[in-house]
């Protein structure tokens, strides 16, 4: 039984995107042969998230627009006074910061529609990071 823990770190280009992560993953996956096992990833940040979904540019638009209506622009937020970033939190808790795939065949087990995207909410940003734990034989 193998128990890993990997980094993936990136900088992102806007203030609000999603960055397909999906074949940085697989290839740790691909680097370590499990054959069958579980892979947990995580965003260690409290103004980003995680979400797995269709890498088609229409459905990434939709679903950032409607992450972005989850906590609106034209409301006041306690946490602005500290360092102007509340949506950010307030969605990033929202959405959640981790997801659990599973690894068969030594592959990640997901839709064909399904991508892995880490969810930037508060860039640009020179460092961001995705933890990756993956145990399996
Ligand atoms: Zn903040």
């Amino acid at each position: 039984m193998k128990w890993v823990t990997e980094n993936i770190e990136f900088a992102t280009g806007e203030k609000y995107q999603l960055l397909d992560i999906t074949y940085d993953i697989e290839e740790k996956i691909n680097s370590l042969s499990i054959e069958s096992g579980v892979c947990i990833i995580n965003v260690p940040h409290a103004t980003a998230g995680l979400i797995a979904n269709e890498n088609e540019t229409g459905v990434k638009e939709d679903i950032l627009n409607r992450i972005l209506a989850l906590a609106p622009e034209n409301v006041t937020y306690q946490h602005d006074r500290i360092d102007n970033n509340a949506r950010a939190h307030v969605i990033s808790s929202i959405i959640g910061t981790d997801s659990v795939f599973i690894i068969e065949e030594g592959r990640l087990v997901r839709g064909i529609w399904q991508n892995i995207f880490f969810v930037e909410l508060d860039g640009p940003r020179s460092v961001r990071k995705v933890v990756i734990k993956i145990f399996g034989e």
